[in-house]
């Protein structure tokens, strides 16, 4: 029988794949949590081992989370500039040059000071309206500011090009670096950011907030150093790639500006903090909210990374119960059926405290769903599923198998 109907939902707990803990009596956060509706989901359903991009590559959220989507981040992926300046919130349209960037301290020779400006943390919100809206010849600059001394720039017109170094040469006492390109467009860009980089100099210099922080003894933030350059990729929409619509009810910034950029709807959802202490009954509300608009949603829910890249494994099996309580108000909630898949976009585990290229457990759920013998969630018991070890871009097409929005390939 077909599930035409059926929603689709993936889950996902930030960084939730681990290694076994000597604090955890030797298993892993998610075998020791206290997971009833994880672990009924893993009964009445079909578990695996998945690799987020490959067997043995430390996935990012941001690339991890293009695969889960079912685009190729190998093909897509173009550096963290686009998905930085996605990540706060701008606006990136297709064939933007993006780039990462300082507020930094230069001497009147154009020797940086201080790359951090003192690692400035108040008035970076006024230095960047500053700038925002810049025109350099038939290029438009917009720019803004992130946390402490970061920011972002976009720059948009005709003919531009990734093909650029960084003006930040990356260490103090050094002079500001003159942009070059590597190709015509790279060349035209290039020249666009030795302008912006002279012009917010100009502009910075004897701005009020930096008069203040000079008469405060602080190092001025008088220039702006962008670096890592990328293009917004040419991705296709969510809409476009699979003809039917998608929500990202996700606590990352970065995430949330990739769900803008498939078109997606991305909804905000009071309460969900991305912090441990986040309202996950929000969250799972959210979900059955936005299933009544979508065939599919997407949710992230982040304590487990912050956990593990705080090395706390007590912690983060208290954020995998936070995510049983999630799944479990998802599923008593369903008002229509629906195939879920529960999974972390990466590994996270606490002895690295940042990402591995471990894979990790998944488990499906759903009218249609095979079962196996599979009968908790864990890194352990989902090694010996039937799903056995699948790869991110893999979910997408079970789940749209499952509720037959695939067509027949071949006869
Ligand atoms: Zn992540
Ligand atoms: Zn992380």
């Amino acid at each position: 029988m077909a599930h035409e109907s059926a929603g689709m939902v993936i889950i996902l707990g930030d960084g939730l794949g681990d290694r076994p803990e000597a604090d955890l009596d030797g298993l892993t956060p998610a075998e020791a949590a206290n997971t009833p509706n994880l672990d009924r989901l893993a009964a009445e359903g079909i578990s695996g081992m998945m690799d987020p991009i490959r067997p043995g590559v430390p996935a990012g959220s941001d690339t991890a989370h293009l695969s889960i989507l079912g685009y190729d981040p190998y093909q897509t992926y173009t550096g963290r500039g686009p998905f930085e300046a996605l990540g706060i919130g701008m606006e990136v349209r297709r064939g933007d040059i993006c780039f990462r960037c300082n507020f930094a301290t230069v001497d009147d020779q154009f020797n940086v000071v201080d790359r951090r400006a003192g690692r400035i943390d108040s008035g970076t919100h006024e230095l960047a309206q500053a700038l925002d809206g810049m025109k350099v010849g038939d290029v438009t600059c917009v720019f803004k500011e992130s946390v402490e001394h970061r920011a972002a720039l976009i720059l948009r017109g005709p003919d531009l090009g990734p093909a650029v170094g960084d003006a930040d040469p990356h260490e103090e006492g050094a002079r500001v670096l003159a942009v070059e390109g590597s190709d015509a467009a790279g060349e035209r860009t290039a020249q666009a950011v030795n302008d912006f980089v002279c012009r917010s100099h100009e502009i910075l210099e004897d701005h009020p907030v930096n008069e203040a922080r000079r008469k405060a003894g602080k190092p001025p933030a008088n220039i702006v150093l962008p670096r890592g350059a990328g293009v917004a990729p040419h991705l296709e929409s969510f809409e476009d790639k699979y003809g039917f619509t998608g929500a990202c009810i996700v606590e990352v910034g970065l995430i949330k500006g990739l769900g803008r950029y498939l078109e997606m709807e991305v909804v905000d959802v009071p309460g969900a903090t991305g912090s441990r202490e986040t309202d996950e009954g929000a969250l799972a509300d959210a979900v059955l909210a936005a299933l009544g608009r979508h065939p599919f949603v997407l949710c992230n829910m982040k304590a487990p990374d912050l956990s593990g890249h705080d090395g706390n494994p007590k912690a983060k099996a208290e954020d995998i119960e936070k995510l049983d309580r999630l799944v479990q108000r998802v599923v008593e909630g369903l008002r229509e059926p629906a195939c879920l898949a529960v999974t972390g976009d990466h590994s996270t585990p606490c002895s690295v405290q940042d990402h591995s290229g471990d894979p990790v457990p998944i488990v499906m759920w759903g009218p249609g769903v095979r079962t196996d013998a599979v009968k908790a969630f864990g890194e352990r018991p989902a090694q010996t599923g039937g799903l056995g070890r699948i790869r991110g871009h893999d979910v997408m097409s079970i789940l749209t198998s499952l509720t037959a929005r695939q067509e027949k390939f071949g006869a």
